[in-house]
């Protein structure tokens, strides 16, 4: 490789590799100083053939997952483009649409030349000429990115287009993005094939996370094995993670895959006040019930413990003392408002999800309303054209679990123990 690799580890923990630029100045990057820090961009050798491969085999071999969520193997996305007939583009997905994650914002403000690095090396490495980074409508990461293009304008061998995208919670799911950048409408499409093989204007796209794209700007320079340095066998790397709720230090944090939860949390500042739960993965996500100490950070082992649902990029802390039967029938009630009204069982089952929640919440729902709900988790998941409805029932199932005292509480018709306290989740328009 072509620059000499950073220090991996600091007093034993891994040292920010994303966010090494930020730590070191608290100021965004430029061109030149982000140059310094992480050396050239090895884009040279893969005008041929044998150094593409080289390079899809490198990300294969560091074990690059994406981090929008899905957690799809980076490389079997790039072998899957490249091998599909006619030109691919490169869409960079920068929307987050969950309103519980800012870790794409962040990165695309303090470190946009990695950001673009990592889509030029995709690019090439599918032999695509053009890209589209999509970000979601306003603030600074619009400027910063700007800057950061005209900074490098001419300089690199594809053109990067930028657009913004209107929010709504399914938009930066791959076939919305793709229908989106298409026909201007962005929501999920609901048959195959799937974007790599036919995605805007019908080309083969490959739709990357932006941070996933960072992550594979750094292996590009550093190999495989520098890459897995840090983080477990089976989750190698570094990941970012939006921490919110009740923690002393909110923001976002890069740590560590393999980390324990409760670490993780300690990152910013630990609890705030006795934990109730944590929301993993968002709104779509599920709660896990402490103690956290035994949990290590992976996508795998979160499943395991019982956060499926939107990946691992956002946590959330609910104190002891709030409702988490109350925040979730705010939870639910929005993602029933943001469902791209496509397929029955999202467009009728999330509102009948957010209804029975909601009773159950006010105090109007009894053991037939909890029955009913119970029903209703049955027969919703797996029966949407995207993952939507899915993340509304994680959610819900994991309330019903971890908060089952509170539920009992509620069915009861006992008063609710967060009556008068203000909602912890950041929930669009839904109280808080
Ligand atoms: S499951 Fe819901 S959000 Fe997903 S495509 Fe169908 S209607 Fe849209």
């Amino acid at each position: 490789m072509t620059t000499t690799a950073p220090d991996l580890r600091r007093d034993g923990v891994c040292a920010p590799r994303l966010l090494a630029g930020w730590f070191a100045t608290g100021a965004p990057a430029d061109r030149a100083a982000h140059a310094a820090r992480y050396g050239p961009l090895p884009v040279a050798d893969l005008r041929h053939r044998a150094g593409r491969a080289e390079l899809t085999e490198t990300v294969a071999r560091a074990g690059l997952r994406g981090r929008g969520g899905g957690g799809f193997p980076t490389a079997r996305k790039l072998i899957a483009v490249a091998a599909a007939r006619g030109r691919p583009v490169v869409v960079a997905n920068g929307c987050e649409g969950d309103p519980a994650g800012l870790k794409d914002r962040v990165l695309l403000e303090i470190a946009p030349h990695l950001v673009i690095d990592g889509i030029v090396l995709a690019a090439a490495a599918v032999r695509a000429r053009d890209a589209v980074l999509c970000l979601g409508e306003g603030g600074l990461q619009v400027a910063r990115i700007a800057g950061a293009l005209a900074e490098r304008s001419g300089t690199d061998p594809i053109d990067v287009r930028v657009t913004e995208v209107p929010h709504r919670y399914v938009a930066s799911e791959e076939s919305a993005l793709a229908r989106f950048l298409t026909r201007g409408d962005a929501r999920p499409t609901m048959t195959p094939p799937r974007p790599a093989q036919r995605g805007v204007h019908g080309r083969p796209t490959l739709v990357d996370n932006v941070e996933t794209l960072a992550h594979l700007a750094l292996i590009a320079r550093y190999g495989a094995e520098w890459y897995r340095g840090c983080g477990t066998a089976a989750a190698p790397g570094t990941t970012l993670v939006t921490i919110r709720g009740a923690v002393w230090k909110p923001g976002v944090y890069e740590v560590e895959y393999g980390m324990s939860l409760e670490s993780v949390l300690d990152e910013a500042g630990g609890p705030a006040a006795p934990a109730g739960a944590v929301l993993v993965g968002g709104l779509g996500g599920a709660w896990l019930a402490p103690p956290f100490a035994d949990v290590a950070f992976t996508p795998e082992d979160l499943r395991a413990a019982g956060a499926v649902g939107g990946g691992v990029a956002a946590l959330a802390v609910l104190p002891r003392r709030a409702c988490g039967v109350a925040e979730t029938a705010r939870v639910v009630r929005y993602l029933a408002a943001e469902s791209a009204r496509q397929c029955g069982p999202c467009m009728f089952g999330l509102p009948a999800l957010a209804d029975d929640m909601t009773d159950l919440a006010v105090g109007r729902g009894g053991p037939a309303t909890l029955a009913r709900l119970r029903q209703r988790l049955d027969v919703v998941p797996g029966r949407g054209a995207c993952a939507h409805p899915d993340g509304a029932v994680a959610i819900v199932s994991s309330a019903l679990r971890v908060f089952a005292d509170d539920v009992e509480r509620h069915v009861a018709g006992a008063p609710c123990s967060s009556a008068g306290l203000r909602p912890w989740l950041p929930v669009p328009g839904v109280g808080g």
